[in-house]
């Protein structure tokens, strides 16, 4: 006898666990099916792990930089099993955390692997083994996605990565290639680069972080170089060679080519959805590429079947995936939730320097027509982030000329990844230069430059 549900979720990522909760908020009597971890890749495998590394390795650059603070440390070496060890420890106990919440939700959890089985039914099971038969009116689907494997660069463990077992390296590799320079790439080429590893940063594209503000790009490729990371944009990867205890990349670029060689190698070429072995043949799902189709809400084209998260496409992102879990269960139960404008949603890519974003970049606007004003503050000029003795990168906004509205905010610098969810707020209340500009910023804080970086735009900027 199948066991029945109000919701039944599949996948207990940032999408599917935070869905769970708001449905038994929603006092619906709520299953969850996850495989592996609780709190998905983003607390197991992404956004979580590679923070703790990435704190790592700024402590690491700190204490190679004490001297400009007036201290002296003789000796300073770390052991990076240990860090890598405290990043495991941190991802464990968040993944722990979201057992608790689920328990504390009254969620019924399942261990094991789900597929659709005909309307509104589901089978789960572990090992190949039948460990469960639920019944549910309504089913989201929040299976994530996982690394793009490109032929040729399959992860083998040992000498090519993936995200996965770069996080959890046996040693520091001395040098790495690494293949793609979007968030992923960068974290992980930032992270190795400041923990002493000599990187190779490629990227197809002519810039890095893609799709980003071009003016970011340009700054982090060069605050990358400063820090002696190679960087090779506009370049095609011909093949990886394995040799010995090491691999050689063949790298096209400029219309030359060069074998680039190193200990190890990241791929970070792309995400694809996990849509395989769901039983979707023979419903209406329907999957572009590797993601499934949804509406604003969430739905599929099969009645009762929803998705969210990574599972339904860019922005990959941990956030994204929360928030379309609530807008859909919210729908689920006749509450009308507003739909997300993708637009809103910031990005942070936590490399040193920081970058986030949110909005239209100066290019996207100008190619929809608007007519701009752009202001640019540069953190040189903010007191707080020359005392903390990081006054590198700026804050550019872009706003409509015709109607004051903000329509993008890019940011590259000290703790940018915290600040932009001021100018999320901002968009979100449909904010215009007049409030932004009456608004009272603390002072000193780094957060000043985002006030006059909105000054700037229309000719009012007080420290440049
Ligand atoms: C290295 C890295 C760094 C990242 N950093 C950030 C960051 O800083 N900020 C950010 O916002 N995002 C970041 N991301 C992206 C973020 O991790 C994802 O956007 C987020 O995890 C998506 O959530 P989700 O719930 O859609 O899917 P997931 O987190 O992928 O969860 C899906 C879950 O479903 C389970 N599952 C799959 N199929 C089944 C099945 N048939 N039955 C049962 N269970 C199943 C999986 O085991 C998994 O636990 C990062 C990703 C990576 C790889």
């Amino acid at each position: 006898m199948a066991e029945t549900f109000d919701l039944v979720v599949v996948g207990g990522g940032p999408g599917g666990y935070v869905a769970a909760i708001r449905a038994s908020q929603l006092k619906m009597k709520v299953a969850l099916v996850e495989r592996e971890n609780l709190g998905g890749i983003c607390l197991n495998w992404g956004c979580i792990p590679t923070k703790a590394l990435l704190r790592a390795s700024e402590i690491n650059h700190l204490l190679h930089s004490l001297d400009a603070y007036g201290f002296a440390a003789d000796n300073v070496r770390f052991d990076f099993a240990k860090v890598v060890k405290r990043s495991r420890g941190v991802a464990a106990q968040l993944s722990g955390g979201v057992k608790h919440l689920l328990r504390k939700n009254k969620v019924t959890v399942f261990d094991g692997h789900a597929r659709l089985a005909g309307p509104g039914k589901l089978s789960v099971s572990k090992d190949g083994k039948p460990v469960a038969e639920l019944a549910s009116k309504h089913i989201i689907l929040a299976t994530g996605a996982r690394a793009r494997v490109l032929p040729g660069m399959e992860p083998d463990g040992k000498l090519i990565w993936s995200y996965r077992e770069a996080m959890v390296a046996p040693a520091l590799p001395k040098r790495l290639i690494v293949i793609g320079s979007g968030a992923i790439g960068s974290e992980f080429a930032s992270f190795y680069l400041n923990m002493g590893s000599e990187v190779t940063l490629i990227e197809a594209m002519d810039r890095i972080l893609p799709v980003e503000d071009a003016e970011v790009s340009a700054f982090v490729h060069k605050a990358f170089e400063k820090q002696k990371m190679k960087v090779i944009v506009g370049a095609k990867v011909q093949g990886v060679r394995k040799e010995g205890d090491g691999v050689a990349a063949i790298v096209e670029a400029g219309g030359k080519v060069t074998e680039i060689k190193a200990d190890r190698l990241i791929s970070a070429v792309g995400i694809v959805g996990n849509v395989e072995d769901l039983g979707l043949e023979g419903t209406k799902v329907q999957v572009d590429r590797t993601h499934v189709v949804t509406d604003a809400m969430g739905r599929t084209g099969e009645p009762g079947v929803y998705a969210i998260g990574d599972l339904t496409g860019p922005p990959w992102l941990a956030h994204k995936a929360s928030h379309e879990g609530i807008i859909t269960v919210e729908a689920i139960a006749g509450l009308h939730p507003h739909a997300m404008d993708v637009l809103n949603i910031p990005g942070c890519t936590y490399c040193r320097p920081q970058v986030a974003s949110v909005g239209l970049t100066e290019a996207a606007a100008k190619s929809k027509g608007y007519d701009l004003k752009v202001g640019r503050f540069p953190f040189i000029g903010n007191g707080k982030a020359i005392a903390m003795g990081e006054p590198e990168g700026f804050v550019k906004t872009v706003f409509d000329a015709k109607t004051g509205a903000l329509l993008g905010a890019h940011m590259v610098g000290p703790e940018v990844t915290e600040m932009i969810q001021g100018y999320g707020i901002a968009r979100t209340l449909e904010t215009t230069e007049a409030e932004l500009m009456h608004t009272v910023f603390p002072h000193p804080t780094v957060s000043e430059a985002m006030h006059e970086s909105v000054l700037d735009a229309y000719g009012r900027v007080i420290h440049i």
